[in-house]
């Protein structure tokens, strides 16, 4: 730690409930980002509560300050020659443990507000996950839904002619997130290469013809589930024979849905944000990969899985919640599972609550899953292995080679194991197995961070 000049005895310390009138005031407008703060403070105050230095340094004030907040406009034209104006950000939360890294998200409901938050979760979320990369978080308010493919390319490519001056291989280096998958990807790394003449890491989950690493797409799904299963496994339980509830039908959800079916559970659900499907006889490979075709090549709705299996339900307009399960994995969006669906989950017999989303659980729902005592995994413990794997893939880069599938599947299992591990000796309690993994995560994601802010002094 570092040695401080400034005189302990004269420092006031903030309280809990002063910290968070000074996050509301000066956050007007930015529910989301306000509740992120509230989720992750109430653990760093305990924690830091005989810890001065935290306090002098106001380190947990500027965690929650993003060192910047870039907002641009985005001109484009779409097919019959309309010119459209979005607004793009990139949020640069913190670079204490290494360059900015975070999604970019495309959705019609992002706003400052939510990339703010997903930016400052990010922040722990990579700290956990023991590779040294800094938090950010990136988007804009454009629906890539009925757009055809040249259309996202001029869009992917006036939002890239902003954002290249803000990023940048040992800068920030964004990822996809909602609405940014592959095709994206590619349209925004082909932009930057032309403007900046490098070939460099600037983005990771690229194509793998381009640099991209092999397991990227599957990681952020495949980790939740292995989290799922160490969450388990501490109990003396596994998977086998356990049926799952999941939520979303993108990237993250079907990639959960494949994990579990390998690991010998039953998935009963998926959704969109038109209503969910439920299969009672469950989701094996082939009907999963019917709805990742489905989604990604004929970016169909998920209520026509029904028609292509009559065996199914689909329910409109609603989300999966009040389907009994063992486990439940929300992985579609923030603040998807509510305190009363979190009653029904319990409710029907729910053990195990595995966030693939981001803060898809609200501050009602986290309070009944804790009160209940059930498993529950937050996102930025349980989705980080897609961060993970964007974190080989930049060590990849710089070394200009491709490891084995075999090799990262391995390395995948393993931060999911340290992950579990780190929440397990932060989160746990003497003389007890249960263990409180919301503050087990935001502890141990916190003191890395902290601790090499405190190493460079007042910056
Ligand atoms: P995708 O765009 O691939 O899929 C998103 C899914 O969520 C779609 O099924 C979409 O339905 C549904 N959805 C989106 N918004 C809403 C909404 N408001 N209400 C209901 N359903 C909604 O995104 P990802 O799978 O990549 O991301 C899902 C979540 O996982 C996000 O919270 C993201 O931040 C998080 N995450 C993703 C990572 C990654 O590697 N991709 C890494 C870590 C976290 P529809 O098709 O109707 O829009």
């Amino acid at each position: 730690m570092v040695g401080s000049n400034m005189s302990a005895s004269n420092v006031e310390h903030v309280d809990l409930e002063k910290f968070i009138a000074g996050v509301k005031s000066r956050n007007p407008g930015q529910p989301e980002f306000v509740q992120a703060v509230q989720e992750v403070s109430q653990d760093i105050f305990e924690y830091i509560k005989d810890k001065n230095q935290y306090h002098e340094y106001q380190i947990l004030r500027r965690i929650a300050e993003p060192d910047r907040v870039v907002s641009f406009r985005v001109c484009w034209e779409d097919d019959n020659g309309n010119i459209r104006v979005q607004r793009g950000w990139r949020v640069q939360n913190n670079n204490s443990i290494g360059p900015y890294k975070g999604g970019i998200r495309f959705h019609p409901s992002v706003t400052e507000s939510v990339l703010k938050f997903l930016a400052f979760e990010q922040t722990f979320k990579n700290s956990l996950t023991g590779l040294p990369m800094g938090g950010g978080k990136g988007g804009a308010n454009f629906n890539p839904k009925g757009k055809s493919d040249h259309e996202v390319m001029r869009f992917c490519q006036s939002f890239m002619t902003e954002l290249f001056r803000h990023v940048g291989a040992d800068v920030d280096v964004p990822a996809g997130d909602i609405g940014v998958g592959a095709r994206e990807i590619g349209y925004m790394f082909g932009q930057y290469k032309r403007i900046t003449n490098k070939f460099e890491g600037v983005l990771t989950g690229k194509g793998l013809e381009y640099g991209g690493s092999l397991i990227r797409t599957e990681a952020t799904g495949y980790g939740a589930v292995y989290f799922l299963n160490n969450m388990l496994g501490h109990l003396g339980q596994g998977l086998e024979g356990k049926t799952a509830v999941i939520s979303g039908s993108g990237n993250v959800a079907t990639h959960a849905a494949e994990k579990v079916t390998q690991m010998g559970g039953k998935v009963l659900t998926l959704s969109d944000s038109e209503g969910f499907i439920y299969d009672p006889s469950g989701l094996d490979q082939s009907k999963i990969d019917w709805i990742k075709t489905h989604k990604t090549v004929r970016r169909g709705r998920i209520s026509e899985f029904v028609k292509a299996f009559p065996g199914a339900e689909f329910h409109a307009g609603k989300r999966p919640w009040s389907v009994a399960c063992d486990v439940a994995l929300p992985c579609a969006t923030q603040n998807e599972l509510n305190g009363e669906e979190a009653k029904m989950l319990v409710g029907n017999g729910c053990i195990a609550v595995s966030e693939g989303a981001n803060m898809p659980t609200d501050l009602d729902g986290v309070h009944v899953f804790k009160s209940a005592g059930i498993l529950y995994a937050p996102g930025k413990a349980a989705n980080a292995g897609g961060v993970a794997v964007s974190g080989l893939e930049m060590s990849q880069n710089s070394a200009r080679i491709s490891w084995k599938e075999a090799d990262l599947q391995k390395l995948l299992v393993d931060i999911m194991g340290d992950i579990h591990a780190r929440c397990v000796e932060y989160g746990g309690t003497a003389g007890s197995k249960r263990i409180d993994y919301v503050r087990g995560a935001n502890v141990a994601g916190f003191k890395k961070v902290a601790d090499a802010m405190l190493a460079y002094g007042v910056v």
